[in-house]
């Protein structure tokens, strides 16, 4: 099981840009192909609050308190 975090405060918006263009999915993400884990409201820049890699599955958590609190408290995110 591999597990990486990307920690979005660290990363600015264009090394996102090139991460997710490296994983293949940039395009869906631009046209808003991903939902929060928590609150399944879709994602885009402008709510983007974290992103981690669980089992090579990429998980987007928008940026609102609740869901953000909801990821930090769990490992698995
Ligand atoms: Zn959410």
């Amino acid at each position: 099981m591999t597990k990486r975090n990307i920690d979005i405060p660290a990363v600015c918006d264009k090394d996102l840009r090139v991460i997710l263009s490296d994983l293949g999915i940039l395009n869906q993400f631009e046209s808003y192909g991903f939902q929060c884990k928590y609150c399944n409201q879709q994602i885009g820049w402008h709510n983007l609050g974290a992103i981690a890699m669980v089992d090579s599955v990429l998980v987007f958590v928008c940026d609102s308190a609740e869901c953000l609190d909801e990821a930090s408290m769990r490992t698995e995110l």
